[in-house]
């Protein structure tokens, strides 16, 4: 049986989810991603396949959204195993893509775990969260197609890419210290100031000090300052010439958010999104 897929169902773990799932009920054949979506191509017992159709749905990863679902009989091929196809890349190209997502839990507590080998490293993700939209430069959405193609995977990223129990199993922007991405601050005129935790480090001290600085993030330029310092708060509107308009100021959490405005509860439901979106509030 031939299942096509569209929706949100690539870059959001939806193939390794079908892997184990299929493992799970014991079904043989494939899946792949393709220009349209997700194709799935299960042999195996009746009884087994339809509760393999069922979890497809009640089961699938937080941030996947099925629109369509088609089904094809066919002869069966005799698969022997399940297992997880290259993607092809012909046809009308019609996937949903999805937007930055911003970190997880479970990838918040590895970045601020003293012992974990992505502490404090700003480009953690995994298969539920990080850069899509802004990564991507054609589709079908394989790591080959993404700005992440330049950085090589270690021998430590490459396991939990390649290992279906791993929560960054084929996370296409998976990364660490060792081979991803890095920070580094320049001044304003291009010459490096510093790198890495230095370039956090410093950073930190800078907007102590109220300076402003420009920080480039996976989806474009981004203006931050101490939102407490009256001195760096009119420098900034005084460069941008935005007299009056709110600026978005950032918190720590959601307690340190009620310090300063009253929130509803669906505000906070809204702040506390995977999409963490900008919310106006009402100022205590
Ligand atoms: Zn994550
Ligand atoms: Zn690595």
């Amino acid at each position: 049986m031939v299942i096509h897929l569209t929706g949100a169902v690539q870059g959001v773990g939806f193939r390794p989810f079908v892997y184990n799932l299929a493992v799970r009920h014991n079904l043989k054949g494939y899946v792949i991603n393709d220009s349209q979506g997700v194709v799935i191509d299960i042999e195996g017992d009746e009884k087994n396949i339809n509760q393999f159709l069922i979890a497809l749905h009640t089961q699938k990863p937080p941030l996947a959204h099925i629109f369509s679902q088609e089904m094809e009989e066919k002869n069966i091929a005799g698969y022997k195993t399940f297992e997880i196809r290259k993607s092809k890349e012909k046809g009308k190209k019609e996937v949903f893509i999805l937007p930055d997502v911003s970190t997880c839990e479970e990838c918040f507590k590895e970045l601020t775990d003293p012992e974990n080998r992505r502490y404090r490293y700003p480009f953690i993700n995994c298969t539920n969260c990080g850069p899509r939209f802004s990564i991507i430069e054609k589709l079908p959405y394989d790591r080959p197609n993404t700005t992440m193609k330049k950085f090589k995977m270690c021998p430590e990223c490459e396991r939990e890419y390649n290992n279906p129990e791993d929560r960054r199993f084929h996370a296409q922007p998976n990364a660490c210290p060792v081979c991803g991405p890095h920070i580094t601050l320049y001044t304003s005129d291009k010459k490096l100031v510093a790198e890495r935790e230095e370039a956090l480090k410093e950073t930190v001290e800078l907007l102590k000090k109220g300076k402003i600085l420009a920080i480039k993030g996976v989806g474009g330029f981004h203006l931050v300052c101490d939102a407490t310092s009256d001195f760096a708060i009119e420098t900034l509107r005084e460069r941008k010439r935005r007299g009056e308009k709110p600026f978005a100021v950032m918190f720590k959490d959601i307690q340190q958010i009620k310090e300063y405005a009253e929130i509803t509860d669906f505000e906070e439901a809204v702040i506390l999104s995977p999409e963490k979106p900008i919310v106006i509030v009402k100022k205590n």
